[in-house]
C-alpha cells in the first residue's frame, strides 16, 4: 500500500484507534457518546473515525455530535456541512456565551486558554447530564497526553497527564479519549485528504505559549530519539512507586 495514501493514514488510524477503545474499555454496548466537535483537526478525525468504527465494531453505540461555541469561530457552518455530507451526521450548536465571560473576567497578562477550557469542561459535563449521555469523547491525541504530563510536572509540582479514559473529578461524567495512541503527526497527515478547512481554536486573545513551548522541545528531543513519545506513554502506564519520593505510608517501602 502506498505509504502516503488515504487508505494507508485511515488503516493506521483505524487500527490505532480500534486497539485504544480495546485496552481502555472506552465503548460499550449501547453507549450514547457525546462527541464534543471544536472545528479543529483533531475532533473531526475523531468524529469520522467513531462514525467509520460503528459500521465495523462489534458493539452498537450511538454518537451525539456536539459543538460548544465560544462565540470566537468563525463560519462553523461548514463544518455542519460537512459533517451532513461527509458522515451523514448532525453537529448540534450550543452556545456557551464563554467569549463574553472571557472579556470580563480574564487577565490581559495572561493566556485565557486554560480558564476557557476549564469553562468549556463544566458546559460539556452539565450538557452530558442534561442529554442522559454514556460518556464524552475528546479529541486529544499522544501529544495532547504527553505534553500535559511535562506541563503539570514543570509548572504545577504534579505527576499526572490525561487519561485515556476517566470518570471526571465529580463523579458524574465518563471521559474516552479514542486518539490517545494517535500522534498528532498521524491525525494531521490523515486530515490532509478531508475536503474541508477546519476551525481554528485560536481567539488570538493571547496563545498557550507553555504548551507551545513544550512542543518544540518535544519536537527537537525526538529528532535524536524518533521512540521517545512511545517510550513516555508507555512510562505514564508503567509506575514505579516505589521509587518516587512520596510521603507517609510508602516513605518505609521506598528505596
Ligand atoms: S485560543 Fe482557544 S482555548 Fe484559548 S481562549 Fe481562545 S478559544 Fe479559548
Amino acid at each position: 500500500m502506498n505509504h502516503n495514501s488515504r487508505r494507508y493514514y485511515e488503516k493506521q488510524l483505524r487500527r490505532k484507534v480500534g486497539t485504544a477503545i480495546h485496552d481502555y474499555q472506552m465503548i460499550r454496548r449501547g453507549d450514547r457518546i457525546l462527541v464534543a466537535v471544536s472545528g479543529g483537526k483533531d475532533s473531526l478525525v475523531l468524529l469520522k473515525v467513531l462514525a467509520d468504527l460503528r459500521r465495523s465494531a462489534p458493539v452498537e453505540y450511538e454518537i451525539m455530535p456536539v459543538h460548544l461555541s465560544t462565540g470566537f469561530e468563525k463560519d462553523f457552518g461548514r463544518i455542519i456541512e460537512w459533517a451532513r455530507s461527509a458522515l451523514g451526521l448532525e453537529i448540534e450548536v450550543v452556545q456557551t456565551g464563554i467569549s463574553e465571560i472571557l472579556a470580563r473576567v480574564s487577565d490581559p497578562e495572561k493566556s485565557p486558554c486554560a480558564l476557557c477550557s476549564r469553562l468549556r469542561r463544566g458546559r460539556l459535563y452539565t450538557l452530558a447530564q442534561e442529554r442522559g449521555v454514556s460518556s464524552i469523547a475528546l479529541g486529544h491525541h499522544l501529544d495532547d497526553i504527553i505534553e500535559t504530563f511535562f506541563l503539570r510536572c514543570f509548572y504545577t509540582g504534579q505527576i499526572g497527564a490525561m487519561a485515556p479514559a476517566r470518570v471526571s473529578n465529580d463523579g458524574r461524567n465518563r471521559v474516552i479519549r479514542p486518539l490517545a495512541y494517535c500522534k498528532l503527526t498521524l491525525v494531521k497527515a490523515y486530515f490532509s485528504f478531508f475536503d474541508v478547512e477546519p476551525v481554528s481554536c485560536s481567539c488570538m486573545i493571547r496563545p498557550d505559549s507553555k504548551r507551545e513551548q513544550i512542543r518544540e522541545y518535544l519536537r527537537i528531543l525526538e529528532k535524536d530519539n524518533p521512540k521517545m513519545k512511545n517510550s513516555i506513554f508507555a512510562a505514564l502506564g508503567n509506575i514505579d512507586t516505589k521509587s518516587l519520593c512520596l510521603k507517609g505510608e510508602y516513605h518505609a517501602h521506598s528505596h
